[in-house]
């Protein structure tokens, strides 16, 4: 079989990795602008497709639709007929309901906000209703928008549907959560990255806080039994979650000046194909100075903005291996950056092991104060800590088993 995804611009689709792992047809990319799109669906260049930004629509009239496809006004799956002729339905819906499912989040009767109102709103507002949550959309333009939120302080489940908060513009938030008091979770249809700013403050409330991943990974599943007429488990859909979330992040090493993070950092990506970058080593390159020259200029502040800049830039990008500087925990706002996409991993080294040479900090401190100060720091931003008091292999595999052990 040949399937595919029809887009105008996919570099950055995860569909021909899911889809690998579904079923064993052939799933190319086919980018085509609007002047193709005709010859395109008419000609014979696939038995199965799906369908994304901007054709969910623009395929309406050369297929027959699916009953919720007809409901929705958008199809993302195409199925060509024994005749020839094509076959459109909306596997989204099916996507979003299991995301609901999966947050565990009940949502009969209560108030729902979803935030957008393009096509996905369509689809996430239908899957709600029939939920029997009471909707709401937040549309920049209409009835309910940005500036009258406090007419929904009762608000029990946010959706997310705007693009605000996705890669490449990381860190933003389409809005502010501490305006609903009885916020019960929030849905984010964005899967880049991991972790949006509007998820990062649900979970800091601990609320239930879920990206887009699974939505993309279920939706696909049932295109690939719509492609291929067969059932497929919807434990796949777990286990398909699971290796995709644990490659897209990355895997961030804090730690003392010195504890090894570049060398156990270096030996880990080359292990797992990944690239490794050094936070320090950009930083130095960007500024045209060495560390010691940006400390003796610009001072420790300056030092810190240089890094936060860099950091921001790093750690919304997908699947590296990051060494960062020792102080990086020093500033608060560095740790929704760096767990925005990825997992962090405190590098324990004892501190009569740490070298000091070419490290201002490490030089006019005693590394003990330094280590006071800095210890709750680094235990509040870590999800994993690894001991370095050996060979950087035996961290490296300590690592690799946490990570294992995690997924
Ligand atoms: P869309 O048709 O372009 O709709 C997005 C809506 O967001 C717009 O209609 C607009 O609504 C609002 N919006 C756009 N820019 C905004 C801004 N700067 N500030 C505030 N609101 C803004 O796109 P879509 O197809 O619905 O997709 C929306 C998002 O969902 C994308 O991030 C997409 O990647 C994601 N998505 C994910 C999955 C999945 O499987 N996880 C599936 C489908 C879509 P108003 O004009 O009413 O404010």
């Amino acid at each position: 079989m040949r399937c595919g995804l029809l887009g105008e611009k996919l570099s950055h689709s995860y569909s021909p990795q899911i889809h690998g792992m579904l079923w064993n047809y052939s799933y190319d990319l086919f980018e085509k602008s609007p002047e193709e799109l005709a010859d395109f669906l008419q000609g014979d260049d696939f038995d199965g497709c799906n369908v994304t930004i901007p054709y969910k629509k623009a395929v309406i009239p050369y297929c027959q639709l699916s009953e919720t496809a007809k409901r929705l006004g958008a199809v993302n799956t195409l199925v060509r007929q024994s005749d020839g002729s094509l076959k459109g339905y909306n596997t989204d819906y099916f996507g979003f309901q299991s995301m609901v499912e999966r947050s565990g989040l009940q949502v009969a009767g209560k108030k729902a906000l979803v935030l957008g109102s393009g096509g996905a709103s369509v689809t996430v507002c239908a899957v709600l209703q029939e939920f029997g949550a009471k909707v709401v959309v937040v549309s920049r333009t209409g009835e309910n928008n940005y500036s009258n939120l406090h007419l929904h302080k009762d608000a029990a489940i946010i959706v997310n549907t705007t693009p605000v908060g996705m890669y490449p513009n990381t860190g933003i938030s389409p809005l502010s959560l501490d305006e609903f008091p009885k916020l019960e979770g929030v849905l984010d249809l964005i899967y880049n990255p991991a972790r949006t700013a509007l998820l990062q403050a649900a979970e800091k409330r601990g609320l239930v806080a879920e990206n887009g991943l699974w939505m993309l990974v279920a939706q696909a599943k049932k295109s690939a039994e719509l492609f291929t007429g067969n059932q497929i488990s919807d434990d796949v859909i777990g286990e398909i979650h699971g290796v995709l979330s644990t490659q897209m992040q990355n895997i961030i090493l804090i730690g003392m000046p010195g504890c090894g993070k570049t060398t156990v950092g270096s030996i880990l990506a080359e292990r797992l194909g990944r690239k490794f970058v050094d936070a320090d080593a950009v930083l130095a390159e960007n500024a045209g100075m060495t560390i010691p020259e940006i400390f003796a200029k610009e001072g420790e502040a300056g030092f810190r903005a240089r890094e936060t800049c860099v950091l921001k830039e790093i750690c919304k990008q997908s699947s590296l291996v990051i060494a960062t500087g020792g102080g990086c925990v020093t500033r608060q706002e560095n740790y929704d950056i760096l767990r925005q996409n990825g997992k962090t991993v405190w590098l324990r080294r004892e501190l009569d092991c740490l070298p000091t040479d070419g490290r201002p900090l490490s030089q006019a401190n005693s590394l003990t104060d330094m280590y006071r100060i800095r210890k709750p720091l680094y235990e509040a931003f870590a999800d994993i800590s690894i001991n370095n008091h050996g060979a950087p292999e035996d961290a490296v595999q300590q690592l690799l088993k946490q990570l294992q052990g995690e997924d």
